[in-house]
Protein backbone atom coordinates (compact mmCIF):
# COMPACT_ATOMS: atom_id res chain seq x y z
CA UNK A 1 0.00 0.00 0.00
CA UNK A 2 2.86 2.61 1.06
CA UNK A 3 5.43 2.59 3.76
CA UNK A 4 3.16 5.12 5.77
CA UNK A 5 1.12 1.62 6.47
CA UNK A 6 2.21 -1.76 5.78
CA UNK A 7 -0.20 -4.42 7.21
CA UNK A 8 1.54 -6.79 9.21
CA UNK A 9 -1.37 -9.67 9.35
CA UNK A 10 -1.91 -9.35 13.02
CA UNK A 11 -5.63 -10.41 12.57
CA UNK A 12 -6.30 -7.90 15.25
CA UNK A 13 -9.10 -6.25 12.74
CA UNK A 14 -10.70 -9.65 12.48
CA UNK A 15 -11.39 -10.09 15.90
CA UNK A 16 -14.44 -9.78 17.75
CA UNK A 17 -17.53 -10.85 18.65
CA UNK A 18 -19.09 -8.79 15.69
CA UNK A 19 -17.83 -8.03 12.21
CA UNK A 20 -19.02 -5.63 9.74
CA UNK A 21 -22.31 -4.91 7.60
CA UNK A 22 -22.16 -6.51 4.09
CA UNK A 23 -24.11 -4.46 1.65
CA UNK A 24 -26.39 -6.19 -0.84
CA UNK A 25 -24.10 -6.23 -4.11
CA UNK A 26 -21.29 -7.16 -1.98
CA UNK A 27 -23.27 -10.04 -0.23
CA UNK A 28 -23.99 -11.80 -3.81
CA UNK A 29 -19.86 -11.01 -4.90
CA UNK A 30 -18.68 -13.15 -1.90
CA UNK A 31 -21.64 -15.95 -2.57
CA UNK A 32 -20.31 -16.15 -6.30
CA UNK A 33 -17.03 -15.88 -4.92
CA UNK A 34 -17.57 -19.27 -2.61
CA UNK A 35 -19.74 -20.74 -5.38
CA UNK A 36 -22.58 -20.83 -3.37
CA UNK A 37 -26.16 -20.11 -3.79
CA UNK A 38 -26.58 -16.01 -2.21
CA UNK A 39 -29.19 -17.53 0.25
CA UNK A 40 -27.01 -20.52 1.08
CA UNK A 41 -24.55 -18.36 1.74
CA UNK A 42 -26.77 -15.91 4.04
CA UNK A 43 -27.78 -18.67 6.00
CA UNK A 44 -24.18 -20.34 6.40
CA UNK A 45 -21.86 -17.55 6.76
CA UNK A 46 -23.94 -14.54 8.18
CA UNK A 47 -26.15 -13.19 10.95
CA UNK A 48 -28.88 -10.19 10.49
CA UNK A 49 -28.60 -7.80 13.07
CA UNK A 50 -31.50 -5.16 12.85
CA UNK A 51 -31.83 -3.93 9.37
CA UNK A 52 -27.87 -5.40 8.88
CA UNK A 53 -26.34 -8.09 7.57
CA UNK A 54 -22.76 -8.81 8.94
CA UNK A 55 -20.17 -11.85 8.86
CA UNK A 56 -20.77 -14.67 11.22
CA UNK A 57 -18.12 -14.57 14.22
CA UNK A 58 -16.97 -17.87 15.16
CA UNK A 59 -14.28 -18.70 18.36
CA UNK A 60 -13.80 -15.19 18.45
CA UNK A 61 -12.88 -13.90 15.32
CA UNK A 62 -14.64 -13.48 11.30
CA UNK A 63 -15.54 -16.30 10.09
CA UNK A 64 -13.54 -15.64 7.02
CA UNK A 65 -10.87 -15.20 8.72
CA UNK A 66 -8.30 -18.13 8.14
CA UNK A 67 -5.78 -19.87 10.51
CA UNK A 68 -3.56 -18.66 8.47
CA UNK A 69 -3.97 -15.47 9.37
CA UNK A 70 -5.43 -14.11 6.18
CA UNK A 71 -8.82 -13.59 4.93
CA UNK A 72 -10.49 -16.24 3.04
CA UNK A 73 -12.69 -14.04 0.57
CA UNK A 74 -9.73 -11.29 0.16
CA UNK A 75 -10.33 -10.45 -3.50
CA UNK A 76 -14.13 -9.90 -2.46
CA UNK A 77 -14.16 -8.44 1.03
CA UNK A 78 -16.76 -5.86 2.29
CA UNK A 79 -15.63 -2.41 1.27
CA UNK A 80 -14.93 -1.45 5.60
CA UNK A 81 -12.45 -4.46 4.96
CA UNK A 82 -10.81 -2.72 2.20
CA UNK A 83 -10.78 0.28 3.76
CA UNK A 84 -9.20 -0.45 6.90
CA UNK A 85 -7.12 1.10 8.59
CA UNK A 86 -7.28 4.01 6.33
CA UNK A 87 -10.82 5.34 7.76
CA UNK A 88 -11.55 8.42 6.56
CA UNK A 89 -12.98 9.73 10.06
CA UNK A 90 -9.09 9.86 10.18
CA UNK A 91 -9.37 13.22 7.87
CA UNK A 92 -11.83 14.92 10.65
CA UNK A 93 -10.61 13.96 13.96
CA UNK A 94 -7.35 13.52 15.02
CA UNK A 95 -8.66 10.96 17.79
CA UNK A 96 -9.72 9.00 15.18
CA UNK A 97 -6.31 8.34 14.14
CA UNK A 98 -5.24 8.24 17.55
CA UNK A 99 -7.88 5.35 18.46
CA UNK A 100 -7.34 3.50 14.95
CA UNK A 101 -3.29 3.25 15.22
CA UNK A 102 -3.44 2.10 18.58
CA UNK A 103 -5.53 -1.12 16.92
CA UNK A 104 -3.39 -1.67 14.27
CA UNK A 105 0.41 -2.10 14.15
CA UNK A 106 0.96 -1.47 10.61
CA UNK A 107 1.64 2.00 11.57
CA UNK A 108 5.75 2.70 11.65
CA UNK A 109 6.49 4.75 14.64
CA UNK A 110 6.22 8.03 14.87
CA UNK A 111 3.65 8.13 12.06
CA UNK A 112 2.69 11.90 11.26
CA UNK A 113 -1.39 12.19 11.18
CA UNK A 114 -0.58 14.96 8.43
CA UNK A 115 0.97 12.18 6.18
CA UNK A 116 -1.72 9.74 7.14
CA UNK A 117 -4.50 12.13 5.90
CA UNK A 118 -2.19 12.57 2.89
CA UNK A 119 -2.58 9.40 2.31
CA UNK A 120 -5.73 8.66 2.72
CA UNK A 121 -7.00 11.76 0.10
CA UNK A 122 -5.00 10.18 -2.21
CA UNK A 123 -6.64 6.98 -2.03
CA UNK A 124 -10.01 8.49 -2.29
CA UNK A 125 -8.46 10.48 -5.83
CA UNK A 126 -8.27 7.22 -6.99
CA UNK A 127 -11.86 6.07 -6.35
S1 LIG B 1 -4.89 -4.62 12.68
FE1 LIG B 1 -3.71 -3.55 11.08
S2 LIG B 1 -1.81 -4.71 10.88
FE2 LIG B 1 -3.25 -6.03 11.97
S3 LIG B 1 -4.21 -7.25 10.33
FE3 LIG B 1 -5.51 -5.45 10.68
S4 LIG B 1 -4.81 -3.91 9.16
FE4 LIG B 1 -3.20 -5.49 9.34
S1 LIG C 1 -13.96 -10.43 5.67
FE1 LIG C 1 -11.78 -10.87 5.82
S2 LIG C 1 -10.82 -8.89 6.29
FE2 LIG C 1 -13.01 -8.70 6.75
S3 LIG C 1 -13.22 -9.17 8.94
FE3 LIG C 1 -13.55 -11.06 7.78
S4 LIG C 1 -11.55 -12.09 7.68
FE4 LIG C 1 -11.21 -9.94 8.26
Amino acid sequence: MSRLFECKRCGHCCHGESTVSIQKDEQGRIAAYLDLELDIFLNKFCVKKGARIEMRATDGHCVFYGGDGLCAIHPVKPAPCRIWPLHRSILDDPMAWEAIKADCPGFPEGSAYEKICELIRSHDAED
